[in-house]
């Protein structure tokens, strides 16, 4: 099998801080790391290729730091990498992104599956993965938590919803977005991180891949950020001290009582 595994770089935080100034993520000192949707969506082709054989293409659309996230995922197992990078893609929403992302998939050629996570951290839109499929014509299978089955031509695949799950059977070649209960990623050993260190990383730029120069970055671009800030906090909480969990319970229904809740 030949499949495709779309990453991003992002950083490494949990709380995103914004320039109140210029509106833009505050990335400076904030180390990077592989999107962690992405790393299920890694396991998840390096998986099917153990089972059945062929090679995973890892591939992002970034900045040229970016070749670290791809060269983690070398580590993991991934075949081969790709850098999608050129000064022409900056500023690029998530229409453009994903097409930059559909123009490399057709410069790779044939493949029989792309996966992608569910979202990314900090854009977060979820939007990139079905943008994709959406630009490639195929279909695709979003939040994915099992790979039931996988035959020359065809896949189902068990998907989260918000209150259960759905099993949906697809024609190949398709595209599908991991959720983190797909699997558990591998983590790689020493010697796999030395010989991804030295691994080639293909670099990519939007001539190679035949993208349009005004579908890409900021002229490919329709959407347009009004404003982005940090949401206050509206109310402060209350922490309810005591020596026991009695005592904890007996002042908080006092607090209640006082504020005629009770
Ligand atoms: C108006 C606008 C301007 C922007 N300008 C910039 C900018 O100047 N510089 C900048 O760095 N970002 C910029 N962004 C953000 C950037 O384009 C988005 O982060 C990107 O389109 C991915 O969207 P997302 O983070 O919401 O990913 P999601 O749609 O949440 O990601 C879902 C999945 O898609 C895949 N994916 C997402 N992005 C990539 C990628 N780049 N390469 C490979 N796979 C990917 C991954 O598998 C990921 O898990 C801008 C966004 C907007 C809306």
């Amino acid at each position: 099998m030949r499949i495709i595994v779309c990453i991003k770089q992002v950083p490494d935080t949990t709380e995103v801080k914004i320039n109140p100034e210029t509106g833009t993520l505050v990335r400076d000192g904030v180390p990077s790391i592989i999107n962690p949707f992405d790393e299920n969506a890694i396991e998840a082709g390096l998986q099917l290729v153990e089972e059945h054989g062929g090679e995973v293409i890892v591939i992002t659309m970034g900045p040229p730091q970016a070749e670290q996230a791809l060269r983690d995922a070398l580590a993991m197992g991934a075949n081969r990498a790709i850098l999608i990078s050129d000064r022409a893609f900056a500023g690029a929403d998530t229409l453009a992104t994903s097409y930059v992302l559909a123009q490399a998939v057709e410069r790779i050629g044939d493949f029989d599956l792309i996966f992608c996570g569910k979202q990314a951290f900090d854009g977060d839109t979820g939007q990139v993965g079905p943008g994709l499929a959406e630009h490639l014509g195929i279909p695709q299978i979003t939040y994915a938590i099992d790979i039931e089955e996988v035959t020359d031509r065809e896949i189902q695949v068990r998907r989260l919803l918000s209150d259960g799950f759905e099993v949906v059977r697809t024609r190949l070649p398709c595209l599908i977005t991991a959720v983190k209960q797909l699997n558990e990623p591998r983590m790689p050993g020493l010697k796999s991180r030395m010989k991804a260190k030295k691994a080639e990383v293909e670099q990519w730029t939007c001539d190679c891949i035949g993208a349009l120069a005004d579908r890409c970055g900021l002229d490919g671009s329709p959407t347009s950020v009004m404003r982005v800030f940090s949401p206050t906090r509206q109310v402060e909480g209350e922490r309810i001290e005591g020596e026991t969990a009695e005592e904890k319970v007996c002042r908080l229904i006092d607090k209640l009582r006082d504020a005629q809740v009770l």
